[in-house]
């Protein structure tokens, strides 16, 4: 047993990661996807999960297959949203769930975060450098996903997320676990003033994830969205974070900033058994 938070899982080439933290829940299904185990060519190589950046259909419906398959998962539980740097939550009640069952949800919800406590239901978000974050509120048998790059960071949508979770299934941040994946790091998270300049306006701990190196600024992202759950009353023992840079590590992950935007998605995934 390695001392990392997390581990490394490799099935049938498809290679994945997960918290421990969360491993130990027992209804629960969850995984950070890597970019290894796929079919996809050039700069999607391999696993690209989506079908909006330009990848052959077919070698993304592959993907998707494969992915589902090293987790134990059917792809036709796979629900996602339409991303769009913004903080709404998408509630998976009961009804929207048989509506998108029943073929009746005909395109993906605008949104940047979703909360359920329908099992069966895999929640997801694709990413290259953006933020996934899985919550786990054990006691009520919720999740949710959220995608945060820094837009959504800054609209606060880890915030929105936690009260959303509570207004629907009561419950504390308290009690909730948290598990963070791969994201681009303060090493390679190069920003304008502009955007510093934003935090610095909205949020008073602005300083802490937002740095002076040389003569440029970088941002932690994963740095401002601990710091906001914190503050929210989420305990630090219950974050487990992947602390791994998907712009240091092109073989595992993609990066849109490292590419120029040439590249494919990771998914993340969570789903109540
Ligand atoms: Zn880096």
């Amino acid at each position: 047993m390695s001392d990392l938070p997390y581990s490394i899982n490799t099935e049938n080439g498809v290679r994945y990661f997960s918290c421990k933290l969360l491993d130990g829940v027992d209804f629960l299904s969850h995984a950070f996807g890597s970019r290894q185990g796929g079919v996809s060519e050039g700069h999607f190589s391999t696993l690209n999960l989506s079908a909006a950046v330009g990848d052959d259909e077919a070698n993304v419906l592959q993907n998707r297959q494969l992915f589902c398959r090293a987790l134990g998962i059917n792809t036709q539980q796979v629900f996602g949203v339409n991303q769009v740097h913004g903080n709404n939550v998408l509630v998976i009640d009961k009804q929207l769930l048989a509506k998108w069952q029943t073929g009746k949800l005909k395109q993906a919800i605008s949104a940047d975060a979703m909360v359920t406590d329908q099992p069966g239901v895999a929640l997801t978000v694709l990413t290259a450098d953006c933020l996934p974050i899985i919550i786990v509120d054990p006691q009520n048998r919720a999740v949710a996903m959220v995608h945060a790059g820094w837009r959504g960071t800054c609209r606060g949508v880890i915030q929105q997320t936690l009260n959303r979770l509570a207004e629907c299934y009561g419950g504390s941040p308290d009690n909730w676990l948290i598990g963070m994946g791969p994201c681009i790091g303060d090493c390679c998270y190069e920003v304008g003033s502009e955007v510093v300049n934003i935090f610095r306006e909205s949020y008073p701990d602005w300083h802490i994830y937002c740095s002076y190196k040389g003569d440029k600024w970088s941002f932690d992202l994963t740095g401002a969205n601990i710091s906001q759950l914190l503050k929210a009353g989420v305990r630090p023992e219950n974050i487990c974070k992947l602390n791994m840079c998907s712009a240091c590590h092109p073989e595992d992950f993609f990066s849109y900033r490292k590419t120029n935007g040439a590249t494919g998605r990771m998914m993340s995934l969570v789903m109540l058994k």
